[in-house]
């Protein structure tokens, strides 16, 4: 084997094993492992506080399982490779695909750059099951609904790839210019991060770790299960993949794997199609790059939103005083994460109860989720509000106080995250404005003074909303 000098370049793809550029780049001599920090080139959507507080654990992780070879960079991407090309010699430059319009970009000019420079250019497939262009309708065109693009289009493709090893006893070259991760200031200078700690374990032998206590615990009964947030049958795999700590190829054969011999067959189809959803949201922001800013249906440009600050920071605050939401909203704060059921009951209050933009609360969530992923967070904003591909119908509003009764009947999510409410009955948790006052008082709750009154009346607000749309659909 000829020793050839590869970059090896990390980005969302924050683990050694199942790594296909990492894994060719050490076959073929010494690797230069590299992170390279490039916030201008996100521009608006340069990464989030809790994302960054993630990505600071995540690189030490990956540092460590280097033994301390990773290199820190700062700066434009192309610079900084140009920059390393020359002062370490470097042969060829891998790395795995994004698929953040930006990343497509830039990725796009360098790959044109180096080439002229004679450098060997190569990007994997990291970090789907299916690649965008390789799923399309007879037509050739893309997808624009979810079960015929998983089912006739994903599940009839080539079958996701086997996990690949971890590359063994890689050569790895300490660059002494590199900058420590430290340097990248990710961690907020108010240590807000404290009261995230002890919710995660950050690194690859943390996600595979996680997966396994799923598959052990939460796969049986996904599917019903999993809509109820106080229930142990989410993976919580998010954050991990949105990084990919783990790679959605390793989740998807380890689930088959545990689903086949436990012969829990729908709740295995039921999660692996959540993987799928997750590939749509990809597939959707490459087939139409401008899912983050604009609404897929252009009707929905007409739509008459409304914007009250007051409203936003209440929600923002989880201050709204409908339980479920702020328990939800509260959760995000204290935790960097909301559970799948809850994130659908706070967009549909934002969007259809509040009247605000969705791009609200598609900011606030880019901030504060430790997940936050601009595929999966626009395709899924853009669901609730019903201007997305295949998005819930706009007329579906999600009622606080029935979705709160059914997926916490005994009220274990609510009462842990707004424990002001912790002792009132069952009957009025959801919507503690209806207690009668001696329950009020029994239960140590003012309302208006322990605990907001609602900050908006859902029946109004509800035929409001369905008023704004009904204006819209007829421009
Ligand atoms: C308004 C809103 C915003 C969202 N923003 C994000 C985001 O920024 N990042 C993000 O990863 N997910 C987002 N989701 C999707 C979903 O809520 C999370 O992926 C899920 O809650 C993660 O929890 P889990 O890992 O336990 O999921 P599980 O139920 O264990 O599912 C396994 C994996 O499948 C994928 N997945 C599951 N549901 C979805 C979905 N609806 N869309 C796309 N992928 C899915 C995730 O990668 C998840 O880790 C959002 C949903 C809503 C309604």
């Amino acid at each position: 084997m000829t020793d050839k000098r590869t970059i090896f370049w990390f980005r969302q793809d924050l683990r050694l094993s199942d790594n296909p550029g990492l894994l060719e780049a050490a076959r073929n001599g010494t690797v230069l492992p590299i992170y390279i920090s490039d916030d201008a080139s996100a521009a608006e959507f340069k990464m989030g506080g809790a994302s960054k507080w993630w990505l600071h654990h995540s690189l030490n992780s990956l540092n460590e399982s280097l033994d301390g070879k990773l290199n820190i960079y700062k700066g434009s991407a192309k610079d900084v490779l140009q920059t390393l090309i020359k002062t370490n010699t470097i042969h060829a430059v891998y790395w795995n695909r994004c698929f953040e319009p930006s990343r497509i970009r830039d990725d796009t000019e360098i790959k044109a750059e180096l080439t002229k420079l004679d450098i060997e250019c190569k990007s994997f497939n990291g970090s789907l099951l299916w690649e965008p262009w390789e799923v399309l309708k007879k037509d050739n065109t893309y997808y624009k609904v979810f079960t015929p693009f998983y089912r006739n289009g994903c599940l009839s493709a080539k079958p996701p790839r086997i996990p690949l090893p971890k590359p063994e006893n890689i050569k790895c070259i300490k660059d002494d210019k590199s900058q420590s991760i430290h340097d990248l200031n990710l961690l907020p200078t108010i240590p807000w991060d404290k009261k995230m700690e002890p919710y995660w374990e950050i690194g690859e032998d943390a996600a595979h770790k996680k997966l396994h206590t799923f598959l052990e615990n939460g796969l049986q009964d996904y599917k019903e299960c999993r809509n109820y947030p106080s229930k142990p049958n989410t993976s919580r795999l998010s954050p991990h993949l949105h990084f990919g700590e783990i790679s959605p190829n390793q989740a998807w054969h380890a689930a088959q794997h545990y689903g086949h011999a436990h012969g829990v067959e729908n709740d295995l189809d039921c999660f692996l199609s959540e993987l799928g959803w997750r590939e749509f949201s990809y597939y959707l922001l490459y087939h139409f790059p401008d899912l983050p800013v604009k609404n897929f249906q252009s009707k929905f440009d007409h739509f008459p939103w409304q914007f009250d600050a007051n409203l936003l920071k209440a929600w923002q605050h989880g201050q709204t005083g409908y339980p479920i939401v702020d328990a939800g909203m509260r959760e995000l704060w204290q935790t960097g994460y909301m559970h799948n059921r809850v994130r659908m009951i706070v967009a549909s209050f934002l969007i259809k109860n509040l009247g605000i933009h969705w791009h609200y609360g598609e900011d606030w969530f880019w901030d504060c989720l430790v997940d936050a992923d601009l595929a999966s967070n626009s395709a899924s904003w853009q669901w609730v509000a019903g201007s997305g591909a295949d998005a819930a119908p706009y007329f579906r509003i999600f009622n606080p106080i029935l979705q709160g009764e059914k997926f916490d009947p005994d009220g274990t999510y609510t009462r842990h995250f707004v424990p002001e409410l912790k002792n009132i009955p069952n009957k009025y948790l959801f919507s503690p404005w209806k207690a009668p006052e001696h329950a009020l008082k029994a239960s140590g709750v003012v309302l208006g003074t322990t605990y907001p009154k609602p900050i908006v009346n859902l029946e109004q607000s509800r035929d409001r909303a369905l008023q704004a749309y009904q204006a819209c659909r007829n421009i």
